[in-house]
């Protein structure tokens, strides 16, 4: 592994290495008129700055970040994991605008929380697609099929979601497999409406889409929250960091 973190201890300030840590700056030089470039090194700069002080060196835990960008400020905050081989700690990254650079916090005693809050069906993307697909399915019949699906998606186990597609563009956002239970329970409702030939054509429509980014899986939005740990292990606070 990688120690691509370094925590000193008496500062409590963290240098994570990058590819550009040592890469120039540039800056404009009012008597030139011009920019000029500033040779730089974080690494360098970093154990200068904190030479004799405690430090340790951190493996990033790969798969472990999870972050939000905020549309209104252009404020980015995420939170990831590293370790030093024997403990696992939670490390928060955030810039307060869009043009610092990242700063970074050890968030001691805490753990991250991710829940699943609520399940919801692709009802407009699943219209478009029977219209263009099935001539035979009037609107009546589309908002028939839509309703039942929105129902049955309804009850779905939130703590037992298969997903299928992560990148959604909000990481608290992903879409997730109908299950054998709702299937059923969709085609049972269809077989009021429709004839057995149509509900073979809805069948086929219900496995096809529903993998991937498929009009039939489920959209499940997410909360993520830190707990915080006393020295006894007893959880003290919590704190909802993260909603879709
Ligand atoms: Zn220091």
């Amino acid at each position: 592994m990688n120690k691509d973190i370094i925590h000193c201890l008496e500062c409590n300030k963290i240098l994570r290495k990058t590819d550009h840590d040592n890469a120039p700056i540039f800056v404009f030089d009012k008597n030139l008129n011009d920019f000029i470039s500033v040779p730089k090194d974080d690494y360098k700069d970093f154990t200068i700055e904190h030479k004799g002080h405690h430090l340790r060196e951190l493996s990033v835990l790969e798969d472990s970040s999870i972050s939000k960008m905020s549309c209104r400020d252009k404020a980015q905050v995420g939170y990831f994991k590293a370790t030093n081989g024997k403990k696992v700690f939670l490390i928060k990254k955030w810039r307060n605008n869009i043009n610092e650079p990242l700063h970074y916090k050890i968030m001691e005693d805490s753990r991250l929380k991710v829940k699943n809050v609520k399940v919801t069906c692709q009802a407009d993307l699943i219209r478009i697609h029977l219209k263009k697909q099935f001539v035979w399915m009037d609107n009546g019949k589309i908002e028939r099929f839509v309703e039942i699906a929105a129902h049955s998606v309804e009850k779905m186990d939130l703590s037992a979601m298969e997903e299928c597609f992560w990148d959604t563009g909000d990481s608290m956002v992903v879409l997730a497999k109908l299950g054998f239970q709702e299937i059923r329970e969709i085609l049972r409702e269809c077989q009021k409406f429709l004839t057995w030939v149509q509900l073979k054509s809805i069948r086929d429509f219900i496995e096809e889409n529903n993998c991937d980014n498929g009009v039939m899986t489920v959209i499940v939005h997410k909360k993520m929250r830190i707990e915080r740990f006393n020295l006894r292990g007893i959880r003290h606070k919590r704190k909802i960091i993260f909603n879709s």
